[in-house]
This record gives structure tokens, C-alpha cells and sequence, in this order.
């Protein structure tokens, strides 16, 4: 499997943030969102007796997020079920353009249709749906018939102090005004931390 990176933080980010966990990014996307930051690219093969001992090197941490890129291209049943073996709980990252190897405990998907042509959902079940929120702009129709668990919506990061504050106000209308949505905030960025 090609491995990007294997890192031990909190999850930052959705219905687990502030929970501790180790981070399996693997390589390559199927998709080329115009606002992508993720350098997912480099990777080193890992056999998944590889990555699970990388894994374990963080026991007790339980909670594992394989995320990218896409996952979906690569991770099998096999790793997750190792992981299992394992006394892990698998959550994965994806865009939801792929259908999802069997077992994994928590699906967390952030759709790109919106951004990128190809991109539509292939998914079967979603536990946490996550959408990025420009402000009140956005379509959020699109969104109407997904069925998940959880919704959170994020506010954009555009890199600029004031339209990074105009728009966390508008997620803040938003949600109240939708209030099956709850705000996920990129709490990492905010502490400092991966
Ligand atoms: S799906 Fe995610 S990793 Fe892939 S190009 Fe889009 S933002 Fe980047």
C-alpha cells in the first residue's frame, strides 16, 4: 500500500475532534479539487503488518482515520480487518466518488461535486457527512438528499483574516437556521497542531 504519512495527533476536525488518533494518510486522489492543500503525493509501500505495527507504536490510542487523497483506492477489508484484530476502531476520510471496502466502523465523507465534474456519490452508507461552507452563497440544496448520521458543516479557510471571520458568522446563520448541520471547526489549526 502506498503510505503518505502515519502520524499520532487528535482529530481535528468533526464528531471526533479532540479525540486522540493516528493518522494513516495514504497516496493518490481520483479527483483534483482546484482548492486542494493536501500533499498526499510522496509515499513509501508499507505491507499492512507494516502499517499495523506503526499503528500499535501509539496503543492504547484506539481510534484510527485512514484519510488521504482517497483511501478508497487502496485500503482492502484485509487492513481493516487486522486493524480489528487489533482492538482498533477504523474510521475513514474520502471524497465518496468510490464504493468502500467492508467493515470500516465510521465514514466520514466530504463530497466535491460541487467543485469537481465526476465527482458524484457512489456511497451506500455515510456516518458523518462533512461540507465546507463558503457563506450564504452556497447551494446547499445539493446536499438535501444525503443520508448520514451526523451533518457538519466547516467553515471555509480562505486564508484571510476578515472573510475567514464573514464566513465562520454565516456558518453560525446557517446552522442555526438548519439545525440538523452542528459546526465542525479545523480546531488543529486553531491550537497549532497537525
Ligand atoms: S478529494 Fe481531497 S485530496 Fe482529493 S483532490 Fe479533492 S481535496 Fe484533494
Amino acid at each position: 500500500m502506498r503510505v503518505n504519512e502515519i502520524f499520532y495527533s487528535l482529530q481535528g476536525e468533526g464528531s471526533y475532534s479532540g479525540t486522540p488518533a493516528v493518522f494513516v494518510r495514504l497516496s493518490g486522489c481520483n479527483l483534483k479539487c482546484p482548492f486542494c492543500d493536501t500533499r498526499h503525493e510522496t509515499y513509501k509501500e508499507y505491507t499492512d503488518w507494516e502499517i499495523l505495527q506503526e499503528v500499535m507504536k501509539y496503543s492504547p490510542c484506539r481510534l484510527v482515520v485512514i484519510t488521504g487523497g482517497e483511501p478508497c483506492l487502496q485500503l482492502t477489508e484485509e487492513l481493516v480487518n487486522l486493524l480489528h484484530m487489533h482492538n482498533c476502531f477504523v474510521a475513514i476520510e474520502t471524497n465518496g466518488t468510490m464504493p468502500l471496502c467492508d467493515g470500516i466502523d465510521w465514514v466520514v465523507c466530504s463530497p466535491k461535486f460541487g467543485f469537481c465534474p465526476n465527482a458524484g456519490l457512489k456511497l451506500q452508507h455515510i456516518d458523518e457527512l462533512k461540507v465546507v461552507y463558503n457563506g450564504k452563497g452556497q447551494d446547499m440544496s445539493l446536499y438535501d438528499d444525503i443520508r448520514a448520521e451526523e451533518y457538519c458543516l466547516q467553515p471555509c479557510d480562505v486564508g484571510d483574516a476578515d472573510e475567514n471571520r464573514r464566513i465562520l458568522a454565516e456558518t453560525i446563520d446557517y446552522i442555526k437556521a438548519h439545525p440538523k448541520w452542528r459546526l465542525s471547526l479545523q480546531t488543529h489549526k486553531l491550537i497549532g497542531i497537525r
